[in-house]
């Protein structure tokens, strides 16, 4: 699309004022069409700061002077239309500076509302949080095909701030739009089509006639219909807001998670009154941007893309070949195909490399892939029984079973196959590279590549090191991993890495508080409220309890002070062949219980403290054995590893905001024994 803008030539032949000098927007003037395309400088994606604001106020000022037939606002970017608001922009703003930059935002679109002739935005790709309301503020959205359009404000703990909130409400059926706002979901093109947030859905082949049509009036949209005109009044409003405030009470209580409550008050007070509920949208978006919550899930958010940034680009893998179609190998080549990588996945029996490719269709389903991606993606993902590409790839990612002697088997085979300066990396999840490394074709080309289960939703991945890997090799594996859109952590080779080394405890103190009489249901609501995605006990079902027992034998057999004992019910019930969800039975019986899904009222804070502080000691244990380079990194990795509660801004932010965890980490010492004991690395943590 940049190269179509290179060769459009302003028309110079009237006398209108010179154009606007603009950084961020370029002008293009055709006929009676005014097209504003914006093109962010100095990067791949648009976002909406106060620059690009500004610049837009200007524009619309020369637009309004020249009375064009149509005003038409798109981006130059391939990619999408724009990722969101400048959150670099916000984030360390206060109060009144929030208030008065808000303001001066909406002012600029509400000129662009006002404006006497049509506007029409046309979206492609991700239409996201202060670019989906910049199309909002248009008369008109045409939709390209493929394009994304929601509001992830709400995993950032604020709500729409730039005039969503009441712009889609009076869109679309107000309820559907508030559940977009709430969940943060995004529709993709027939859906919201279907919503009404598009006036037309074309391919970009048609976008031209589409534009014509809305600026000669014959694109409409519905106004959300009956229900929209229903819900103007305060008291149907408070029937549907009650119902959002009891689902998003079971999702996170307010105290942890204002941010859902902040928006049904807003539109259940002013949602019949634009014009309040936009003064009320600015007060409460600021309120907000002051809480712990948004400031930890900014924190989250910058932390992010530090994983990200920190990889170099260039990985030199174009070809991946991946042993061991199981679990893991399956979701590895799949997604990496995905990313645009050629894979040849291997495994000593043919079923699981046929379930490869069905799992695979389905994951790009999941992901919205449209049909021509999707079979892109799948022509590259090549089944390849007999591992011809273990010669050919320049990555082989070896995801066999868990155990040292197959693995090496494996490693021998591929001495004098693999091609020069090809990688060999490990997708083991407790073995130790020390041990494995001696049986790789070259140590410096070996590291650990850890993925987490299912690799398409948990996006860390953790790079580990051992001695004798070279930088290069970690550079690279780096790089592929930010490259397939999954965030590397680099650790070194240490138990269960970091991400399990600090997961571990999590689960196996339930384990004992279990033996101890706890009820299970109580342990997990505990650890709901606290904020992670899933309690414990219901987490060593979903891994698996074989594999809890086989993860704690190894980081006891090698951590300074072990994990808390396996009780030994659980590795009766293992041998029973109650292994958890997968085999219907585990520490709930899934033929007639189903794990909570909603946080306690009133936890035990005790129960929390047992679960929760082990693992901020663990990543202090981490971080002054060297196994991860830094407190963000750490908080990061656990973050995007684990799911632990974003909001509290990761184990090691945690602890550093409640200041009482190594002295209370000592008194659980006391009580329940040496597990506890405060890493002697809380000194220099502080
Ligand atoms: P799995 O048992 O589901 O799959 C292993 C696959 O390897 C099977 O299809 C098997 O047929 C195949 N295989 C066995 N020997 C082989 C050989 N010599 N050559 C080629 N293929 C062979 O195992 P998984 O859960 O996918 O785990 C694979 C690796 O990933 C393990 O090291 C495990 O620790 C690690 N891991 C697993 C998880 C998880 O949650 N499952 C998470 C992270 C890492």
């Amino acid at each position: 699309m940049s190269d179509v803008l290179d060769q459009i030539t302003p028309d110079e032949s009237t006398d209108a004022p010179k154009p606007a000098e603009t950084a961020h927007w370029r002008r293009e003037d055709r006929g009676g069409r005014i097209t504003l395309w914006l093109d962010c400088e100095g990067t791949g994606t648009n976002v909406i700061s106060e620059a690009v604001l500004r610049e837009l106020d200007t524009l619309l000022d020369e637009a309004k002077q020249a009375q064009p037939d149509v005003l038409v606002i798109r981006s130059a970017k391939p990619g999408g239309f724009a990722a969101g608001a400048d959150i670099d922009g916000f984030a360390d703003l206060r109060g009144e500076g929030a208030v008065e930059m808000l303001k001066q935002g909406h002012a600029v679109l509400d000129k662009l509302a006002a404006l006497p002739f049509p506007t029409v935005a046309v979206v492609h790709g991700a239409t996201l949080g202060g670019g989906f309301e910049l199309a909002l503020a248009c008369d008109h959205r045409i939709g390209v095909d493929g394009v994304k359009l929601g509001f992830p404000e709400i995993q950032l703990g604020l709500h729409p701030g730039l005039g969503g909130t009441f712009r889609l409400t009076r869109l679309i059926d107000p309820v559907a739009a508030m559940q977009m706002m709430l969940t943060g979901k995004s529709a993709h093109d027939r859906k919201a089509k279907k919503l009404g947030i598009l006036d037309a859905l074309v391919p970009e082949r048609h976008v031209d006639a589409a534009i014509d049509a809305a600026a000669k009036g014959k694109l409409t949209h519905d106004n959300g219909g009956f229900k929209a005109t229903a819900l103007r009044t305060r008291a149907a409003r408070s029937l549907a807001a009650n119902r959002m405030r009891s689902e998003s009470e079971k999702q996170a209580p307010r105290a942890h998670f204002p941010a859902p409550f902040a928006l049904i008050d807003l539109w259940q007070d002013h949602g019949g009154d634009p014009q309040r509920m936009q003064s009320a949208e600015i007060a409460s978006f600021a309120e907000l941007l002051d809480s712990t919550t948004a400031q930890n899930l900014i924190r989250v958010f910058f932390l992010r893309r530090r994983l990200k940034s920190g990889a170099g680009e260039d990985d030199g893998i174009a070809h991946v070949h991946v042993i061991g179609a199981g679990a893991m190998g399956a979701e590895i080549a799949a997604w990496s195909a995905m990313q645009g990588k050629r894979v040849t996945i291997e495994d000593v029996k043919l079923a699981p490399l046929g379930d490869t490719i069905r799992r695979a269709a389905k994951i790009y389903e999941k992901k919205h892939l449209s049909g021509i991606d999707a079979r892109d993606a799948l022509d590259r993902l090549m089944p390849d029984p007999d591992g011809l590409g273990r010669a050919r790839a320049d990555l082989v990612i070896e995801a066999a079973p868990e155990k040292a002697e197959l693995k090496e088997s494996i490693y021998a085979e591929l001495t004098n196959v693999m091609k020069p300066g090809a990688i060999l990396a490990t997708n083991t999840s407790s073995l130790r590279l020390a041990d494995l490394v001696d049986a790789a074709p070259d140590p410096a080309l070996f590291a650990g590549q850890h993925f987490f289960n299912p690799v398409s939703s948990m996006p860390l991945v953790e790079v580990v090191s051992h001695d004798l890997a070279s930088d290069a090799t970690l550079d690279r594996l780096a790089a592929f991993t930010a490259g397939i859109d999954r965030l590397p952590a680099r650790v070194a080779d240490y138990p269960g890495f970091l991400v399990n080394r600090v997961l571990a405890p999590y689960m196996m103190e339930a384990m004992v508080m279990l033996d101890e009489g706890h009820d299970k249901v109580a342990i997990d609501r505990a650890a709901l409220a606290f904020g992670m995605p899933m309690g414990p006990v219901s987490l060593a079902d979903q891994v698996g309890l074989d594999i809890c027992l086989e993860v704690a034998g190894s980081l006891n057999a090698g951590l300074d002070v072990p994990v808390a004992e396996t009780p030994e019910w659980l590795v009766k019930k293992v041998e029973a062949g109650e292994t958890g969800k997968k085999a219907g039975k585990g520490l709930y019986d899934y033929g007639s219980e189903k794990p909570p899904k909603e946080p306690a009222d009133r936890p035990d804070p005790a129960i929390i403290d047992r679960l929760i502080l082990p693992m901020c000691n663990a990543a202090v244990e981490c971080l002054r054995k060297g196994v991860v380079a830094d407190a963000e990194t750490a908080d990061a990795a656990v973050i995007f590893g684990t799911g632990f509660a974003p909001f509290r801004g990761g184990p090691l932010h945690y602890a550093k905001v409640r200041g009482d965890v190594q002295e209370v980490l000592a008194r659980l010492e006391k009580q329940h024994g040496p597990r506890f004991a405060p890493d002697p690395g809380w000194g220099d943590f502080g």
